[in-house]
């Protein structure tokens, strides 16, 4: 157990090592990490709900990226190894995916972590190698952001990872998976649960076992899919960590990429494009005056308006209490 805890820890200094010296040796990235620390923050308390609010300037980029298919085409990929500065180094995951020191970070540790192929963003066939990352870095959580819902490279295959503890959520789960009336689904090695009273629709995944996890989550959005037939996926966003020998997948279902303030002029608009680090807890804001205004009920009605509705999130919900059947007969 001793050895098993040290060589964790070993994996875990690979990463922290890593990032200490990209931020030697590149002047861009050192800069913003350095400027993180004086970041400034705001906090509400929302139905029992706790949501940061970070004032972060350098996701500016990111939070009004131009995602439309024509955006992209006419850009270059900035993933892909060819284009990305040369400063920046990678390490070799060694299932398909590079690890890159995030320049623009939210997190004191942030890293993005590309396929090493060009190849569109997309969740279903990359579980497996999702749950290997998360298993490798324990302390951290990583995320996923769909092609309609934040991820500002659509075309290339990614995900992010950031320090755990850093959002919300994590140990809010904590608690809200204590209710019962929350719990659908229970076996040996996997639990289900479902929360729409979070301010955002969640569903969250418990497991031990890498192929039940995997085999939930592609059930669930089959069953999404019927929902949203028209998207290459249905749109959500996912955080995944592991911790204490079991993943935990908490996966929120969407139906609007930017709330309507995004797009208004003026006084009215906010410029916030909400993603999985929001979605966390922890609402990034690129402008200063959309972080000095904005409100709890802003907060609450932009999580409404880009949520699952609720007669969808019904159907979802119903899927899980199917699974049971099925894995039962
Ligand atoms: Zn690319």
């Amino acid at each position: 157990m001793k050895d098993a805890v040290g060589n964790m820890e070993l994996k875990n200094e690979r990463f922290a090592d890593f990032l200490l010296a990209q931020n030697q040796s590149w002047q861009l990235s050192a800069n913003n990490y350095r400027g993180l620390k004086s970041v400034e923050e705001r906090e509400f308390l929302i139905e029992g709900c706790k949501i940061r609010v970070q004032f972060n300037p350098e996701r500016m980029r990111s939070s009004a990226a131009k995602v439309d298919s024509s955006s992209i085409a006419a850009r270059k990929c900035f993933l892909c190894n060819e284009n990305r500065p040369a400063e920046q180094k990678s390490l070799d995951l060694s299932n398909g995916f590079l690890l890159l020191v995030n320049p623009f970070p939210i997190f004191s540790r942030h890293f993005t972590i590309p396929s090493k192929e060009h190849t569109p963003q997309l969740l279903i066939h990359s579980l497996r190698p999702l749950f290997e990352i998360a298993r490798n870095m324990v302390v951290y959580t990583l995320f996923y952001n769909g092609p309609e819902c934040g991820a500002s490279a659509p075309d290339h295959l990614h995900f992010q990872a950031g320090e755990n503890g850093f959002m919300p959520i994590e140990s809010e789960f904590e608690v809200m998976k204590l209710k019962d009336e929350t719990l659908l689904f229970r076996s040996d090695n996997l639990r289900i649960w479902a929360f729409d009273g979070y301010l955002r629709k969640m569903i969250s995944f418990e497991t031990s076992d890498l192929e039940q996890g995997v085999k939930a989550i592609e059930n669930l959005c089959a069953r999404f899919s019927e929902i949203q037939p028209e998207k290459a996926e249905p749109m959500m966003n996912l955080l995944c960590y592991f911790r204490d020998g079991k993943w935990v997948i908490h996966l929120f279902p969407r139906r609007l990429h930017r709330p309507w303030q995004f797009f208004e002029e003026g006084d009215r608009r906010l410029l916030i494009s909400p993603a999985s680090v929001d979605f966390g807890g922890v609402f990034i804001t690129p402008r200063r005056e959309d972080f000095d205004k904005i409100t709890a009920s802003d907060i609450e009605d932009i999580f409404q308006q880009v949520s699952l509705g609720d007669d969808e999130f019904l159907k979802l919900k119903m899927s899980i209490t199917n699974y049971k059947l099925q894995i039962t007969n």
